[in-house]
């Protein structure tokens, strides 16, 4: 069976070096708000080019403590309005509405599968305070069009850069094209853990104080709080495990993107429909580095008997994702919402395997898998 994505034998590239950094840990006696997450900060900062970076306990909290921090600061209150779109992962919805903020679920395009930049104005309010995008599957969601938008209505723009760490718009890195970020260690992310972990990126140092306070009790000096917050914290042992795999991080997702490029020219299928590019020079490295290929998403009108038939040719596929937020039953609210995009999405996706270790031969069992496919 070809893994949809392989974390053992991807850490094991890795292997000597994550033991050692791991038992340095260990004997240190100090694993919290310690020296390694300080200097996996200062890594993040430099690497994205983000003034400041806050390390913090996964990526649902980045989410959720960015916004914590615009209400604690008067930028927002309850009921305000986030424009976001609807077929992101349900962590970026539950994000805002733990916040008691109010997700206005706006529609993808339905070729590169971010948000329709040209959908959200018609979704604006007097209550809309933030946009937040998400770089879906590892493309960037920006453009000139969003930010004349942002400036015009005063909106804040948020990113969900759990999917494209190393993702640049005009040499740009995702995580330092909005006001603040949020970032997702999670093992199976581009740049994974070994465990849980996240991060926040923000240009205002205002803000950076309060979500860095926020993330450890509300607390800037121990004992005394000043924002009734949470424990979001990262431990000593992922940062030192991240700082040893973002080394390798650009080389990765250069990996990546030689698979997407195989990919769109071996396939070829009547009834399998690549991946859209926004940015036509995607895959020329360097100066293009719009997509890192945290998936590799096509659409199939008989997607579920395609899937079937990848297994059973022995190639794991996954479905990113297979209900959208508003058709969930942790949203009952939402369920009356027509959004027909995000629906048939829903139903023709499907992620073939993409990772740094995957073979050429793998690659080419895959593709000859899908082409032979008789519907
Ligand atoms: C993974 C992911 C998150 C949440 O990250 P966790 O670390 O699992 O909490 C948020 N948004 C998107 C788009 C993601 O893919």
């Amino acid at each position: 069976m070809i893994k949809f994505l392989d974390l053992q034998k991807i850490n094991a590239q890795y292997g000597e070096e994550l033991k050692k950094v791991a038992a340095e840990v260990i004997d240190s006696g100090w694993y919290l708000l310690g020296e390694r997450v300080n200097t996996f900060e200062k890594e993040l900062a430099a690497y994205t080019d983000a003034p400041h970076a806050i390390a913090c306990a996964n990526g649902l909290d980045a989410l959720r403590l960015i916004l914590r921090a615009y209400i604690e600061t008067g930028y927002m209150q309850e009921g305000d309005e986030i424009i976001v779109p609807a077929n992101t992962y349900i962590a970026s919805i539950l994000a805002i509405t733990d916040n008691r903020l109010v997700p206005v679920l706006t529609e993808p395009d339905e070729f590169t599968y971010n948000l329709d930049i040209s959908q959200i104005e018609e979704n604006i309010t007097p209550r809309t305070k933030a946009i937040m995008v998400v770089h879906l599957y590892g493309q960037v969601c920006w453009s000139d069009e969003l930010e004349s938008l942002s400036q015009k209505h005063h909106l804040k723009i948020i990113e969900d850069n759990a999917q494209a760490l190393g993702a640049e718009w005009r040499g740009i890195k995702t995580g330092n094209l909005g006001d603040a970020s949020g970032f997702s260690f999670y093992p199976g992310k581009n740049l994974g853990a070994l465990g849980d972990a996240g991060a926040i990126t923000v240009k205002d140092p205002e803000l950076a104080t309060v979500i860095r306070a926020l993330a450890n009790y509300g607390s800037r000096q121990k004992y005394v709080h000043e924002w009734a917050g949470l424990n979001s914290r990262m431990d000593e042992l992922q940062a030192a495990f991240l700082s040893v795999k973002l080394k390798f991080l650009d080389r990765e997702n250069e990996i990546r993107r030689q698979v997407a490029k195989f990919y769109c020219e071996e396939i070829k299928h009547p009834g399998v429909i690549l991946p859209t590019q926004k940015h036509p020079d995607l895959f020329t490295g360097a100066k293009a580095l719009t997509h890192v290929w945290h998936l590799f998403v096509v659409c199939c009108q008989y997607r579920d008997a395609l899937q079937k038939h990848l297994t059973e040719s022995g190639v794991q596929t996954l479905i990113h994702y297979p209900v959208a937020p508003h058709r969930q039953k942790a949203y009952p609210n939402y369920s009356f919402k027509s959004l027909p995009i995000t629906e048939a999405l829903q139903h023709e996706v499907l992620s073939l395997p993409v990772s740094p270790v995957i073979t050429t031969e793998e690659m080419k069992k895959i593709t000859t898998s899908i082409n032979s496919y008789i519907k």
